[in-house]
């Protein structure tokens, strides 16, 4: 590679960062016939964190499209010597997981029929089986295994460098030796990089600035004002002498007891995913770190090496070669970032990857390059998308603390509805003691706090986390029966409220939104944005307060993607966007006596009449005021009341004084999901993404293509000409028994078809129930509803009814009662 090369001063895309990640990315683009792009690297490739990863090519990961990814990595590593000539020492020499208990082989089981819905090879295997691939194993209390026989290793450093060769030999130029000062940036636009290299300094004017600078990204990207935020820890193993007579063996997982193990050249490398990390770097990383390592520390691998002398008793006798500590970039939520930042139009990237960067960079690389040559990622990547950051995650003690706990989660439990546990409580709602008081047990969602379900008075309020039925399904079903039957109470406070105000407003929503926003006043509207391949990029409802100002709600998660989305869509309109999130609370009365409870706390009209569905009055409410917006996300008579945040507490208090005579409970975001998921109303990042298309997505009734043009519109009337490819279908578990969370196998006739999406209890149906796509070409709905269906619960099929139209009040009588 070259060093001393002299640096272009003009190129397509500049990468930042000579890793993996950005070698992948390199690679990528160079692939796709990008001819004057650059990666900068300022010291050697791979000098970072990428030289001493232990190279382990795991491909089932907890999500669908993780898992995706990682096969793609795995299928490239293994064609990649041929093509560049670089030894990457890749090896399908199979992995191995083991489970210790019950809860870990429902987990591991559960993950091989997502993998399966995937065409990864996966089997599930018992103790013997174990035991003859891995006959060092003590395999007393092994409960289960899965068996993947096209897993992994690798040589992680000559990977990059055979990713780098790729890039070069594909035209990319790979420099050495210079350090990126600054990513540069003029009207929300990136502008390209100021570099230096030993004293001599200069520029590179491009477009695209793509940084892949692994733990150094997070202040990189700060001086530039985008968040990208990731914090070092300490990450550890050993290697062994040889050991004699050791043969080749699979790669080993005991994520029990939060240990990996590689058999390499007649040596056992003993890898370590502890519960309680150690971060690193928090003044920031050294200037001058080079294929460095941090000093080991014994005591803090100690009880993994114990646990590993039982598990492995080889391991008792012999001798310690190597004891390894090197730093690696964590996230707050142990996914890492890829995407264009929000802030600045043209600044991407590819970092934060949680000690799983070699094997996803593949996947990432592809899917980044994809993204930038085509401007719409090739699947749904919502899950590892920038633009899921918070601002306030750039703060550095926040990170530091919740990187004690994301290194550990990667062999953590996965249960469903786990929480995180450190660096809580950052933005809470008003009510938030108020809530605590009556028994909230909270669930973090964007740093927000919200009830996740209510404990009853002398109930412990934890989580008991399980696979089967958890402490608080019981709670739930009391919150789910009083929404269906009485009335109850939801704090929603989270959710993005977005202010789109000014002259051109109303053209600017009509050209974004693929509902009719030319409503009177005071109306409603629920609408997605599309893409131009019809996929949808947001899930909203718009509220028209005036004649020039409209109010987006979004889901809390997603209000950053949106923000950007409305930002990088406005032309030359005379528009005023801002986040007014903060300003206002929102308290939702759901349920049968909703109105009857309305009544007593505020004077105004709340008839059908005076009140209809999909309409928004401010209203008298105790001694305060708040708007109150006919809608429900739960499919019952009720209204969301926006609250300005100073008079939240008062509202709420107005309510629950008057709530007894009226059956009010309150009511967690699980019964949300519950009651949804019944009515078979959509979730953002879940059932709709930027890959599902509008129609297959069933939401055809909010696409108004008789409105004049708006984006997406072409790909809407083009799927109506072609017919649908897929549906979204409800499922309905026929045994009551048996739990869908999401991610599970849909299998129709017999073949798995797809995953569920989402999935919960329907306590008022009686039965776990679920959303997932079905592939459906040529078919009609009669068709579609005449196969059988069954969910495969690791492993396990279970009958299932399957619905086109909402199982719970499929004509929407009780919305509009
Ligand atoms: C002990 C250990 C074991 C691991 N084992 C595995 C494993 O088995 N499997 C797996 O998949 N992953 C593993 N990992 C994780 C994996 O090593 C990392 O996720 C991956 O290497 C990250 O790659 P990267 O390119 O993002 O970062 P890096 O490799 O750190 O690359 C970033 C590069 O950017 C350069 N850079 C930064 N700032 C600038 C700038 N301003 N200008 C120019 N260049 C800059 C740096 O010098 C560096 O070379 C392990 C990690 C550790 C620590």
């Amino acid at each position: 590679m070259a060093q001393g090369k002299s640096v272009p001063t003009h190129a397509r895309a500049v990468i930042v960062g000579g890793g993996v990640s950005g070698c992948s990315v390199a690679y990528h683009l160079a692939k796709l016939g990008w001819r004057d792009i650059v990666l900068l690297e300022r010291k050697q490739l791979t000098s970072g964190t990428t030289w001493h990863a232990a190279g382990l090519i795991g491909q089932l990961r907890g999500s669908a499209n993780m898992t995706r990814l990682a096969k793609y990595s795995a299928d490239l590593y293994v064609k990649l010597e041929a093509e560049t000539g670089v030894a990457t020492g890749m090896r399908q020499c199979g992995s191995i997981t083991v489970a210790l208990t019950e809860e870990r082989k429902e987990e591991i089981f559960r993950q091989a029929s997502t993998a399966r819905a995937f065409d990864i090879d996966v089997q599930e295997i018992g103790p013997d089986e174990v035991r003859a691939m891995y006959p060092h194993l003590n395999v007393s209390d092994v409960t289960a295994a899965v068996h993947l026989p096209l897993d992994g290793q690798c040589d992680p450093a000559n990977i990059a460098m055979a990713l780098a060769k790729g890039a070069r030999q594909n035209g990319a130029t790979i420099i050495e030796g210079v350090k990126v000062t600054a990513i540069t940036s003029a009207n929300g636009k990136v502008t390209g990089v100021d570099w230096e290299r030993n004293g001599e300094s200069g520029s590179i004017a491009a477009d695209i600035v793509i940084n892949c600078g692994g733990m150094w990204g997070r202040d990189l990207a700060a001086q530039s004002g985008v968040t990208l935020p990731l914090h070092a820890c300490e990450h550890f193993y050993i290697v062994t002498e040889a050991i004699e007579g050791l043969k080749r063996l699979p790669v080993l997982r005991v994520p029990d007891e939060c240990a990996y193990y590689k058999e390499d050249a007649g040596k056992m490398l003993l890898g370590a995913f502890e519960p309680v990390a150690k971060p690193w770097g928090m003044g920031g990383i050294p200037e001058d770190f080079c294929f460095d390592q941090l000093p080991e520390d014994f005591d803090h691998f100690e009880p993994i090496l114990e646990k590993a002398v039982n598990r492995l008793p080889l391991l008792g006798t012999a001798g310690i070669h190597t004891f390894f500590n090197g730093p690696e970039s964590f996230t707050p939520d142990d996914r890492y970032y890829l995407g264009e930042a929000p802030e600045i139009k043209g600044y991407w990237v590819a970092a934060g990857y949680n000690s799983i960067g070699i094997v996803s960079s593949g996947g990432a690389g592809f899917a980044l390059a994809q993204w930038i040559h085509d401007g719409e990622p090739p699947f749904d990547l919502w899950e590892v998308d920038i633009r899921r950051a918070q601002p306030f995650q750039k703060n550095r003690h926040y990170l530091k603390n919740r990187v004690t706990e994301t290194l550990g989660l990667l062999y953590a439990d996965h249960f469903p509805y786990r929480q995180m546990a450190t660096a809580r409580g950052i933005r809470r709602s008003p009510i938030h003691e108020h809530l605590k008081a009556r028994g909230a047990v909270f669930g973090e969602v964007a740093g927000w706090e919200r009830a996740n379900w209510f404990a009853e008075d002398g109930q412990e309020r934890e989580y008991h986390y399980s696979w089967k039925r958890q402490n608080w399904f019981d709670n739930q079903k009391r919150e789910h029966l009083a929404v269906r039957e009485k009335v109850g109470l939801f704090d929603m406070t989270s959710f993005g409220k977005i202010r789109v105000e000014g002259r051109d407003a109303l053209s600017y929503l009509q050209r974004l939104c693929a509902n009719d926003m030319d409503v009177e006043p005071g109306r409603i509207v629920y609408t997605q944005m599309l893409n131009a391949r019809g996929g949808i990029e947001c899930d909203l409802t718009v509220t028209r307060l005036s004649e020039t100002a409209f109010l987006l709600v979004v889901p809390g998660a997603t209000l950053q993607r949106d923000l950007a989305w409305l930002r990088r869509h406005l032309g030359d309109e005379f528009v005023v966007i801002t986040d007014v999130t903060a300003a206002e609370s929102v308290l939702c009365v759901m349920g049968p006596n909703a109105r009857s409870l309305m009544q007593v706390v505020s004077p105004n009209d709340f008839s059908n009449d005076a009140h209809p569905f999909g309409t928004a009055r401010e209203i008298e409410i105790g001694m305060g005021l708040a708007r109150a917006h006919r809608v429900t996300y739960v499919g019952e008579l009720g209204w969301e009341l926006y609250v300005s945040t100073d008079q939240t507490a008062h509202v709420f208090e107005a309510l629950m004084d008057a709530g007894a005579d009226h059956g009010l409970r309150l009511c967690g975001l699980h019964t949300l999901d519950s009651c949804r998921i019944e009515k078979a109303f959509r979730h953002f990042g879940h059932d709709i993404t930027d890959e599902d298309h509008v129609l297959e997505a069933g939401l055809g009734f909010a696409v108004k293509t008789g409105k004049g043009d708006f984006l997406g519109r072409d790909a809407v009337l083009a799927k109506r000409e072609a017919g649908l490819s897929r549906r979204l279908v409800q499922f309905q578990l026929t045994d009551p028994e048996p739990l869908m969370f999401h991610n599970e196998a849909v299998v129709r006739d017999g073949e798995i078809v797809s995953i569920v999406t989402s999935g919960n209890y329907g306590h008022h149906l009686g039965g776990a129930i679920g959303l997932g796509y079905v592939p459906c070409a040529g078919e009609s709905t009669e068709h579609v509803l005449a196969s059988t269906y069954h969910i495969e619960i690791a492993g396990q099929r279970h009958p299932a009814t399957a619905s086109l139209k909402p199982l719970y009040d499929p004509g929407a009588l009780r919305v509009r009662m």
